[in-house]
């Protein structure tokens, strides 16, 4: 494996579990965040303790392979 952006050939292949985050500054925890997030517990909550409930099992977790050059720090997926 070769990296694409400066050709080195020392890569290191991770597995990552890829888990959303969006990173919000502190001003928008200070004015939206809590609330929204208050919200969105009270909104979603309750529908998805019913789906659970009644929904078999599933467990779907995206897992990746990402490659990272050493060198530059270039990291790509690994299909
Ligand atoms: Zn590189």
């Amino acid at each position: 494996m070769v990296c694409s952006k400066c050709g080195s050939n020392n890569i290191n292949v991770q597995v990552v579990t890829r888990v959303k985050s969006k990173k919000h500054g502190f001003l928008y925890w200070m004015f939206i965040g809590w609330w929204l997030e208050l919200m969105m517990w009270l909104i979603f909550t309750l529908p998805w303790l019913i789906i659970k409930i009644f929904k078999p099992k599933k467990v779907t977790s995206k897992v990746q392979k990402m490659a990272i050059c050493q060198e530059c720090g270039h990291s790509w997926k690994v299909k």
